[in-house]
């Protein structure tokens, strides 16, 4: 039987299902094909990021940070909190509480809105058709015709030699979401973004963390201020950091595992109970079309997509993780809606913004957009920066949370903003107003000229605009201009 659509995606995930319910909204007949499977076996939308991505890992940064005040933070307010104990059992109940919510809001989405879900594996064949091999025993392949294609089958954990998974010692970034109990010694592979975010969750709760990173400098992606600044903060919150280290072999025993590594010159090794494997993804292209069509990849295996994520084949699509670009939930999703808007249109609308904020949400958060300071100074570009420590914030203090900067790079001669960088209590929220002051082409004095409520955080990005300017209010030395 062959079945007719304007539109199957492939994949629902943040990129997939945001595509699938515009599509729908522009009045397109609308099919998403997802082979997602929760630990009980039942099919679930939401991909990664809901499943095993952004979601749980946040509700567990968040439950590991309210466990670390109550436990270090509470005596200082006054608020006694003798024999605070954290149960992890009860802790995983609600994080698969917080996901079951969001992943059956999407399948609300998808009633609302008549998206039919075909749950089961999708396959791009040649001529716009694809074969659903549904999940249900019993059924057979069947072969679905589309007017358009979306290909959004995401990312997985890339696997490393030296320290093949086991799924109960060494472990990827899903089995680190699971574990059962808190590892007394925790080895991650791997400081990148998942490294310090779920690093930090198991060492808020009590775990010897050491994080054994290939590169000699650390976050290199952010401007190198902040990465200093956060490097300093994660050690003093006991996480170690091994930098330019890299792991040759692994030995499991039943209940632990000796890493070796090499350091410099010296070979040397650990042994931890658990070992999380977290040095990077890679996109989910195998089993996604049969070779006849032709589907041209890059060489790490993306789908090769232009600016409007069309790919070589008419009338298919590919967005999200599975193309190149940064591996961020909210990235996919604006090229999710703009795929549809143009099948709508029938024309090639772009990615509505181009400004894509990034952030770890350790403690302090790290959040940036735009250029950071050693990129543009390499460049040879003329900049002025401000910067503002939230040691002179009042709120960060009535917060008991005075660590980290907000720092503004603009153009020295035009005064546009061209990057903005925030290490800081909140900084996740705070880099919204960066992301739309640049949206907008805004210069530094229109966040300096802008009034901020007091007493907010937001005042250390008012503060950091003035800086640019040289007239902070709050900071002890000024340059008056
Ligand atoms: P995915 O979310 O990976 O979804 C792809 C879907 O397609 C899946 O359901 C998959 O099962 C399905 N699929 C694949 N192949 C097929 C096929 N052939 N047939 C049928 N179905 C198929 N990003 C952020 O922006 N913020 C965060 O805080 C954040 N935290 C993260 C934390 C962790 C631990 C991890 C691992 C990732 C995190 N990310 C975060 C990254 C984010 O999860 C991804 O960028 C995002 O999920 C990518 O969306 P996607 O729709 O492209 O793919
Ligand atoms: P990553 O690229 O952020 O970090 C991987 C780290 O592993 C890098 O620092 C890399 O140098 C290191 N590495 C690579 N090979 C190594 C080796 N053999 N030995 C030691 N270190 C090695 O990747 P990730 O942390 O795995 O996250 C994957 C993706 O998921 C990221 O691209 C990110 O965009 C996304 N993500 C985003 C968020 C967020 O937005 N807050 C959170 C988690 C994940």
């Amino acid at each position: 039987m062959t079945e007719s659509y304007d539109v199957i995606v492939i994949g629902a995930g943040p990129a997939g299902y945001v595509a699938a319910i515009r599509c729908a909204q522009l009045g397109l007949h609308t099919a998403v094909i997802d082979d997602w499977l929760d630990a009980q076996g039942s099919p679930v939308l939401g991909g990664t990021c809901l499943n095993a991505g952004c979601i749980p890992s946040k509700a567990l940064l968040d439950s590991s940070e309210l466990y670390y005040r109550s436990l270090h933070e509470c005596a200082e307010h006054g608020i006694r909190s003798d024999n605070v104990t954290i149960d992890i059992a009860t802790m995983m109940a609600r994080k698969q509480r917080v996901v079951g919510t969001l992943t059956k809001g999407i399948a609300t989405l998808f009633q609302a809105n008549d998206i039919t879900w075909l749950k089961g594996h999708g396959c791009l064949l040649d001529n716009k058709r694809v074969r659903f091999t549904p999940h249900e025993s019993g059924r057979n392949p069947e072969t679905l015709d589309a007017s358009n294609i979306i290909l959004a089958s995401g990312s997985q954990p890339v696997e490393l030699d030296a320290a093949p998974l086991d799924g109960e010692r060494i472990i990827d970034s899903t089995g680190a979401l699971e574990l059962p109990e808190i590892p007394q010694r925790l080895g991650v592979i791997g400081a990148g973004v998942i490294g310090l975010e779920l690093g930090s969750v198991w060492r808020r709760l009590g775990a010897e963390v050491i994080l054994l990173e290939a590169q000699d400098s650390f976050l290199p992606m952010v401007d190198e201020q902040i990465s200093a600044a956060a490097f300093k903060q994660f050690t003093q919150q006991g996480l170690r950091i091994r930098l330019a280290t890299r792991v040759v072999s692994t030995q499991l025993s039943a209940a632990e595992v000796r890493v070796h590594y090499v350091h410099g010159e010296d070979e040397q090794a650990l042994t931890v109970d658990r070992l999380i494997v977290a040095v990077g993804r890679k996109p989910r292209s195998q089993n996604l079309f049969a070779p006849e069509c032709n589907l041209l990849l890059d060489e790490r295996g993306y789908v090769h997509v232009d600016e409007y994520c069309m790919t070589n084949l008419p009338g298919v699509y590919a967005v999200g993780d599975l193309v190149r670009g940064p591996m961020l939930a909210h990235k996919g999703a604006e090229e999710g809606v703009a795929v549809a808007e143009s099948i709508a249109a029938g024309r090639e609308i772009s990615v509505h913004g181009n400004r894509i904020p990034s952030i770890v949400y350790t403690f302090p958060e790290i959040a940036w957009v735009g250029q950071t300071e050693q990129e543009l100074r390499t460049l040879g570009n003329s900049i002025r920066t401000g910067m503002f420590p939230f040691a002179a914030s009042g709120r960060a203090h009535a917060m008991e949370a005075p660590q980290g900067m907000a720092k503004i790079i603009a153009d020295a001669e035009t005064d546009q903003i061209l990057g903005v960088h925030i290490l800081g209590p909140w900084a996740s929220e705070l880099i919204a107003e960066a992301v739309l002051a640049m949206e907008f082409s805004a210069s530094s004095e229109d966040i300096a000229r802008t009034i901020h409520a007091h007493p907010t955080l937001s005042e250390a990005l008012h503060e950091a605009a003035l800086a640019v300017a040289g007239r902070a209010i709050h900071l002890g030395r000024r340059r008056m201009p």
